[in-house]
């Protein structure tokens, strides 16, 4: 991949903010201190960056892709309150259940998405707390 400084920068506003965020989060955030970035550009860079692997995709996860600069095996929760996406790590032993059905599947498949949708455990608290 062909270096260039606003790839660069926009992968460091990705690493420095571990909240999963869609290109347009990333685009206000970086916006003050790069007045010639488009929203355009974030989102060339980021499917360059997705498609070579170097970070993660999260298709539609509340409605808009998200990327994720952690490319090891993991899972996401998504609360359906707060909207938050957050890493939960999978347990070995669905790792390696896991690894065998991607080996087995009928495409040589390269991602495997898995995303549980609920309620968070900060969301709980507060609607217990709105119903006292
Ligand atoms: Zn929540
Ligand atoms: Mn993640």
């Amino acid at each position: 991949m062909r270096y260039s400084r606003q790839r660069e920068m926009i992968l460091n506003a990705l690493k420095n903010n571990p909240v999963h965020p869609t290109a347009d989060y990333l685009y206000g955030l970086l916006r003050p201190k790069m007045p010639a970035l488009s929203l355009g550009t974030v989102y060339r860079n980021l499917n360059m960056l997705a498609e070579s692997g170097a970070i993660k995709r999260l298709r539609g996860a509340g409605g808009k892709d998200r990327f994720d600069h952690n490319n090891f095996d993991h899972c996401h929760v998504i609360c359906k309150n707060c909207g938050r996406v957050r890493d939960i790590m999978l347990p070995p032993a669905l790792a390696r259940g896991l690894a065998k059905f991607k080996a087995d599947a009928p495409v040589s498949a390269q991602e495997c998405e898995i995303l549980l949708h609920g309620i968070c455990r900060d969301c709980k608290k507060k609607i217990k707390e709105t119903k006292k």
